[in-house]
């Protein structure tokens, strides 16, 4: 996949959010996996664009009470069937993990990616969105090599107590095999 300027990617639909800022230090170096559906195992709805965009109607479904004025966003979405949706550049912070730590840092939005997938805990990916995620993953680690294989995480890892995302269906052993046989070079990056 190719990078355009300013951290945003050709293969992605772009939706800007307004919920973002600077970087306090030019580094990324983090990439961060989550899962999302509104509502909670809906898919396929255009209201986590609307989260994002700041432009949820919040008595659109009764769940979604809790969500008013709540201001995230993420960089990537990645729908049931593959779809990528970019809505903050890589560059610049997106506001997804929240209050969070890796390796004895925190505030992991400084340095992190944040990747949606569509779906919940307890359903498993299709293939569609493990394919796109390792190709993106493998496309990030290029662009920045702070993010190693081993700088790949759940919220769940970052949050925990407070969060269970991506959940134990993400199957990473599958995702990171993936990365893998891309960064050996066995596989040429589809385009
Ligand atoms: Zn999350």
């Amino acid at each position: 996949m190719k990078r355009e300027m300013q951290g945003w990617y050709a293969d992605a639909m772009q939706r800007p959010s307004p919920h973002k800022n600077s970087r306090p230090l030019d580094e990324v170096s983090l990439l961060v996996i989550h899962n999302i559906s509104l509502p909670a195992g809906q898919f396929g709805t255009p209201y986590i664009d609307d989260l994002f965009a700041g432009c949820l109607d919040c008595h659109a479904h009764e769940s979604f009470v809790d969500l008013q004025g709540l201001e995230v966003s993420a960089h990537f979405l990645i729908r049931r069937d593959g779809e990528l949706v970019q809505y903050v550049s890589c560059d610049e912070r997106a506001w997804h993990a929240g209050v969070s730590s890796f390796d004895g840092r925190e505030n992991c939005n400084d340095f992190a990616v944040g990747i949606e997938l569509e779906g919940t805990d307890t359903l498993p990916f299709t293939d569609e969105q493990y394919d796109r995620l390792i190709r993106l993953s493998f496309s990030l680690m290029q662009d920045y090599p702070g993010i190693t294989l081993e700088r790949i995480t759940g919220h769940s890892d970052i949050a925990p107590r407070r969060k269970t995302d991506p959940g134990p269906c993400f199957d990473w052993a599958r995702f990171k095999a993936g990365v893998s046989e891309l960064l050996s070079g066995e596989v040429t990056e589809e385009k």
